[in-house]
């Protein structure tokens, strides 16, 4: 996979596109522009293999074109490889809408991002993701049907976010098991970066179960809300990488994973809810192996929230939802012990599943 410095060196070769969409294995990359709503949206579908491309729409503050679309190229890929291990008949796609969601997310901006999604015919259908909301949602159902994750009230299958956070919490139970022989997280020492919509709710089952749980975030609102509703600690971002901690839940934004931070941490499992969190896939899972580092795969024990949205188009219940998601304990045991025994990182051991499932697209 192409690293964002990579892309920035094509791109000043004036081989911007095709070089990494081909390495990738991209279908189509659709940039969006309204100057009425000052809408900039980049839409990128992996690959439709398995159905239709499904996948969050993010909205963030960019500093650079490029890193727009770096983004959306490996989320979007995530997208195909999780529809893929998770059993689901989706394609992998994601959106991105450049700039401050706090600022400049406005109804228009919304509905024109709609509009363009409808024109895409149902090739990319969109979800909720860093920055948008189910309410966002439901303003762009009102310009196409290709939307996923409205409101409950709208006969929608609601904020997926939930359904995220326990199947990180299966992933992270596994992974327990695995490293520790029993799944217990009580006592456990757990960091948490980020509790917004994810990380929150992971932190109401980690303290269910009396882990000792120790949250940061940048959002201080979010970050005093959680400390004050559930009791835990706060950590400051600098004392992440050092901390003498059991478990680090990575559930801000993806890349925090890199040559500087593994080779220091001392962690004995890695299992969050963010997506990418490898800055170099093949890099990083190795040192996380070297350093005898439990690593749970994003894209596998991150899918809770692709197969609640997935249920709004299979009429799945809502407990159906659960046991699929609850799956993702015995996937991620079971790749963790694959993994062991073919001396391979987990990592690539769940990309060989993925991948097969895909080239020899199966639909289940
Ligand atoms: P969110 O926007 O609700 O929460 C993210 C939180 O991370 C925010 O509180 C933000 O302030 C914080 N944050 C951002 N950068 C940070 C940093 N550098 N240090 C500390 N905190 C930081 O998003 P979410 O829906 O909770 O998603 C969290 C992650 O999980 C994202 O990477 C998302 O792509 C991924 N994910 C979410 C879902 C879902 O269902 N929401 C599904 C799969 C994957």
């Amino acid at each position: 996979m192409l690293e964002s410095k990579e892309i920035i060196k094509s791109a000043k070769k004036n081989d911007l596109v095709f070089s990494h969409l081909l390495k990738m294995g991209h279908e189509q990359v659709v940039f969006f522009n309204d100057s009425d709503t000052n809408l900039k949206a980049i839409i990128a579908i992996h690959n439709t293999a398995l159905g239709p491309s499904l996948g969050g729409c993010r909205m963030w503050n960019y500093k650079t074109d490029v890193d727009a679309l770096n983004d959306v190229l490996r989320l979007s890929r995530g997208m195909s490889l999780k529809a893929s291990i998770s059993g689901l008949n989706l394609g992998g796609g994601k959106a991105v809408i450049m700039g401050d969601s706090s600022k400049d997310k406005t109804e228009d901006l919304l509905k024109k991002f709609g509009k363009f999604i409808d024109g895409l015919n149902g090739r990319y259908i969109t979800a909720e993701d860093v920055g948008m909301t189910t309410q966002d949602m439901d303003i762009v159902s009102t310009q196409t049907k290709y939307v996923t994750g409205i409101s409950r009230e709208k006969g929608g299958s609601g904020d997926p976010s939930p359904v995220t956070a326990f199947g990180v919490y299966m992933g992270m139970k596994a992974a327990a098991k695995f490293k520790w022989g029993n799944d217990s997280l009580q006592g456990k020492k757990v960091v948490i970066q980020g509790v917004g919509k994810v990380g929150e709710t992971l932190v109401s089952y980690l303290a269910k179960d009396q882990a000792n749980i120790f949250v940061n975030d940048i959002n201080k609102v979010n970050l005093s809300r959680v400390i004050e509703k559930y009791g835990v600690a706060s950590i400051e971002s600098k004392d992440i990488q050092l901390a003498q901690a059991d478990i680090y839940a990575p559930c801000a934004l993806g890349a925090s994973l890199d040559s500087e931070f593994i080779s220091l941490c001392n962690y004995s499992i890695i299992a969050g809810a963010a997506n990418n969190q490898l800055a170099n896939e093949q890099i990083h899972a190795k040192m996380l192996l070297e350093r005898d580092i439990v690593y749970a795969p994003d894209f596998l024990i991150n899918a809770g929230g692709l197969i609640n949205v997935y249920s709004e188009l299979n009429s799945l219940t809502r407990d159906e939802v659960y046991k699929k998601t609850e799956d993702i304990y015995n996937i991620t045991l079971k790749i963790l012990t694959e993994a062991q025994r073919r001396g391979i990182t987990p990592n690539l051991a769940a990309l060989e599943i993925a991948n097969k499932r895909l080239q020899s697209k199966i639909i289940l």
